[in-house]
């Protein structure tokens, strides 16, 4: 008997116009989904009139779950398995199903589509050459530490995962162990509040206040030269002396300061001569 396929499906993270074509489809084909919440994932089929049996599959029930799902697809059946938002897999289930249906030489589909961390590195300003995705920090403190510790000798761009109630501690966290290293916080991604709010981490930490909405931090790697924003947070002669503390010539200093602020030079001679 043929063995069916599993299907690891992206859904939008805020977004309902995020869906692929093909994601649509392959939910219309399957024989059942596997969704992590079936309330959740039910709005979005009702949104695009998809009608389809659903089974639960979630953090508390996945070895359980995974072995009536493995029957089905071993009897030739095709689920899709879907999370909340995103990307199933990265901080959301799916791991145990896919190394068993590896195990099983089930074939295993990705569905592309989005996914918080990638979406907000891209547009952090900070490097995306090499990174590393942490999702969560721990809350165990000694995990939690040893943690922090990895990410003050990271070299490499890092992204974390965070829950609005708790981001302030995290930034705390992070102030004490990398000083001010600069951070772009992603603050609800393809939603209308979608917001980045970059700086180093004091400024972070004022601006994240009583934020609300769901977050990703992306930290700028040990000694990385990101592009630099941090002239956001400075006056125009403080954006100078920045530049000459650097031992820029006075030409230099105001093609630089245009450049950055995206306004012409002669903008940047009129201020300075008021
Ligand atoms: N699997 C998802 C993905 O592909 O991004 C992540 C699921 S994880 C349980 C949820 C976390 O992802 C949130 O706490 C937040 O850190 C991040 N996240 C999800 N949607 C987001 C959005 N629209 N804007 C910013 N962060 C988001």
């Amino acid at each position: 008997m043929c063995k069916g396929t599993l299907y690891v499906v992206a859904t939008p993270i805020g977004n309902l116009e995020d869906i692929t074509l093909r994601a649509v489809r392959i939910l219309k084909e399957v024989d059942l989904i596997a969704a992590e919440d079936t309330r959740c994932t039910l709005k979005l089929l009702n949104h695009f009139e998809i009608s389809k049996p659903l089974i639960s599959y979630h953090r508390h029930n996945e070895e359980i779950q995974t072995e009536k799902l493995m029957e089905r697809l071993l009897s030739g059946q095709d689920i899709a398995l879907v999370s909340d938002a995103g990307t199933p897999g990265i901080s959301d289930p799916g791991e145990v199903i896919i190394k068993k249906c590896v195990e099983n030489e089930i074939k295993v589909i990705p569905i592309p589509g989005a996914c918080a961390m990638v979406n907000a590195l891209i547009c952090s300003g900070i490097s995306a050459k090499e990174f590393m995705f942490m999702g969560f920090l721990p809350l165990n403190k000694k995990s939690r530490r040893e943690k922090l510790i990895e990410i003050e000798k990271s070299e490499k761009t890092i992204i974390l995962y965070e829950a609005p109630h708790k981001v302030l501690n995290t930034l705390n966290d992070l102030k004490n162990i990398l000083e001010d290293r600069k951070v772009v916080l992603a603050r609800e991604l393809t939603k209308i509040h979608e917001e980045f709010i970059r700086g180093n981490i004091s400024y972070i930490l004022e601006k994240a206040d009583g934020l609300k909405g769901e977050i990703v931090l992306i930290i700028e790697g040990k000694n990385e030269n990101s592009i630099d924003n941090s002239f956001e947070n400075l006056s125009l002669e403080e954006h100078y002396e920045m530049y000459k503390n650097q031992g820029l010539e006075k030409k230099e200093i105001i093609k630089k300061i245009a450049k950055d602020r995206n306004v012409s030079k002669n903008q940047i001679y009129q201020k300075f001569l008021k």
